[in-house]
């Protein structure tokens, strides 16, 4: 199934790159791949071809490329059968590489972006709280300075993934309590932390979708940081983590987007292979509107991505990059899931083995409707904010 109309030559290039990596790994491969069974040869395909740096400057061991070409790599993994890409990218890549390069210090990215590029380090982002989800300022994890200068975190957070493997988190954190702070949204500091400390306890969720890394449950008892841990400016946290949750949102849709074009090509060999009465029912309007439906929102959908990625990558006004990211982000979700629906539609009864991998897609591209950020959240902005309507909440 071709996806690709028009495309530089170094995307093109780059696309092949992928491709050729993808084709080393299988469906029975990622069938095994959760937060146990870490894709460490995969991993290491990407690291040596450079695409862990995509988003990292030269100086550093980069590609010095951008958000374009890595929303390109991601959607491109996916669609060629790699199904837990996309989290992997997020988590390790867009937590770890995109939050230094926009915010860290010289320091922190001398110590970290080289470890991440090689595949060496992995990284956790720590936000979500059980009693603030989408209500970020809500937080109630707080970072107490001391007279020395160190903080000390006291708080718990929920949903947090690949803290087992992590060997450093960004962690969002209070310095001023929201009564004190001049806006609700200030007051916050985002810090980097050793998530293996002993302050910091996890419990693993019992996850019901097929998750390339494990999620936790955290609760952190006086953890010690230093003034040196903290990323970007003291109480700014929440502006700079949208450096990074724009990137996040975007990596995210791109995978969902390569899950549904690999459903899709799915839907369609085995469309037009099954015979039920007489001929393929690929040959069907039924089964052919569904698909070709879901094929046009799907290319949409990249648009809006790639576009999203663009603004970014051309430092356009971070406001107007943050609406573009949640239209691109509601589309690919939904358009996403529903190709995987489809295609399970078209796979009849077979459609739920195992061995066909379109069940654990349509549950996989599920969660992009609800994290990071979900529909309903991607909705209130647009209204908010591109809409000019008043804030409903
Ligand atoms: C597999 C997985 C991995 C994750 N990994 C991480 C991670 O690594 N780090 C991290 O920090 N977080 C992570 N998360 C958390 C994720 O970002 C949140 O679950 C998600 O943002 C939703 O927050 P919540 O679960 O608290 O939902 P809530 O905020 O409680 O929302 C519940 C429902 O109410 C709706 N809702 C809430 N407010 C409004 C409103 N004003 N208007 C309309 N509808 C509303 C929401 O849309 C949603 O449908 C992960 C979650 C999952 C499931």
């Amino acid at each position: 199934m071709d996806f690709n109309f028009v495309e530089s030559d170094e995307h093109r290039m780059i696309r092949e790159t992928v491709e050729d990596i993808a084709s080393d790994y299988d469906d029975a491969y990622w069938r095994e791949i959760d937060g146990d069974n870490f894709p460490h040869e995969f991993w290491q395909d990407c690291a040596d071809a450079g695409l862990l740096g995509t988003m990292v400057s030269e100086e550093y061991g980069g590609e010095g490329m951008g958000l374009e070409e890595f929303v390109m790599i991601t959607e491109e993994f996916s669609a060629n059968g790699c199904l837990g890409v996309g989290m992997l990218f997020v988590v390790n890549i867009v937590f770890g590489t995109v939050t230094l390069e926009a915010n860290g210090t010289e320091e922190q990215k001398e110590k970290y972006l080289p470890g991440l590029v090689n595949g060496d380090l992995n990284w956790a982002m720590a936000l979500t709280e059980p009693n603030a989800g989408h209500n970020a300022p809500e937080m109630e994890t707080f970072a107490e300075e001391q007279d020395d200068g160190t903080f000390v975190i006291d708080g718990a957070k929920q949903w947090i993934s690949g803290v087992d493997r992590a060997d450093q988190m960004l962690l969002a954190a209070r310095t001023t309590p929201e009564e004190e702070a001049s806006k609700r949204t200030m007051g916050i500091t985002l810090f980097l932390v050793d998530p293996q400390d002993a302050a910091i306890e996890r419990r693993e969720l019992d996850v019901g979708i097929p998750t390339p890394e494990n999620q936790y449950e955290l609760s952190i008892d006086g953890y010690v940081a230093q003034e040196e841990d903290i990323i970007g400016t003291k109480g700014m946290g929440l502006y700079q983590l949208f450096d990074t949750v724009n990137p996040e949102r975007l990596t995210g849709a791109a995978g969902t987007i390569g899950i549904g074009r690999y459903a899709l090509e799915k839907a369609i060999d085995y469309a037009n292979d099954r015979e039920v009465f007489d001929g393929p029912i690929g040959a069907y309007q039924a089964i052919q509107h569904p698909i070709a439906e879901e094929y046009t929102e799907l290319q949409a959908a990249r648009e809006l991505v790639r576009k999203a990625a663009r603004m970014h990558d051309e430092e356009y006004d971070p406001r107007k990059v943050a609406e573009v990211s949640n239209m691109a982000k509601l589309k690919a979700s939904e358009a996403g899931h529903e190709a995987t629906d489809v295609a399970l539609q078209t796979h009849g009864g077979n459609g739920f083995s195992r061995e066909y991998t379109v069940i654990e897609m349509w549950k996989g591209t599920r969660l992009s409707k609800t994290a990071p950020g979900s529909s309903e959240m991607m909705k209130n902005f647009i209204a908010e904010h591109t809409l000019d309507m008043p804030r409903s909440y």
